[in-house]
């Protein structure tokens, strides 16, 4: 069943935050303004440490193109792997921006997800879908290893 992201989401669990207003020693919530200034098309992004888009991100790989949800992100996402930790650093927010380039996801290594859009709808859809593409891939993950073991077994008829 696909959701409608708008009706998922609520005024208390948005942040807005105008570029103009901070003042140089403010720290915005978390790193997303690099992305607004790298981005201009850029007008929502999501980030969210969500269960399977963080066990995905452990790979540090980008999404197999082995569905059509994942097509959506053909040459459209990225892997960010140099996660420093600090979640509020500006220099992380450059490089996570670089990382992302045109593209309309990141997956950030030991860490989570990040989409942006247009909209919040946007970013939020990308979000959504990105979320159950690592929830594919690493169901798919495991059914190969599965698998691998199962026919690694000798026959014993
Ligand atoms: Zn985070």
């Amino acid at each position: 069943m696909e959701m409608n992201p708008s009706t998922q989401l609520h005024l208390r669990s948005m942040l807005k935050v105008s570029l103009r207003s901070l003042s140089k020693n403010q720290i915005p919530i978390y790193n997303t303004p690099a992305v607004h200034k790298a981005r201009p098309d850029v007008h929502a992004a999501c980030h969210a440490h969500s269960t399977y888009g963080k066990a995905f991100s452990v790979f540090g790989r980008p999404l197999d193109m082995i569905t059509q949800d994942s097509l959506r992100f053909y040459k459209s996402h990225a892997v960010y792997t140099d996660f420093g930790g600090v979640v509020l650093d500006r220099e992380e927010g450059r490089r996570i921006a670089k990382s992302l380039g045109d593209g309309k996801a990141c997956i950030l290594q030991n860490h989570g997800l990040l989409t942006v859009g247009k909209s919040v709808d946007e970013a939020a859809f990308w979000f959504m879908s990105l979320d159950k593409t690592c929830h594919a891939q690493c169901t798919f993950s495991t059914f190969v290893d599965i698998m691998a073991i199962l026919t690694s077994i000798p026959s014993t008829g």
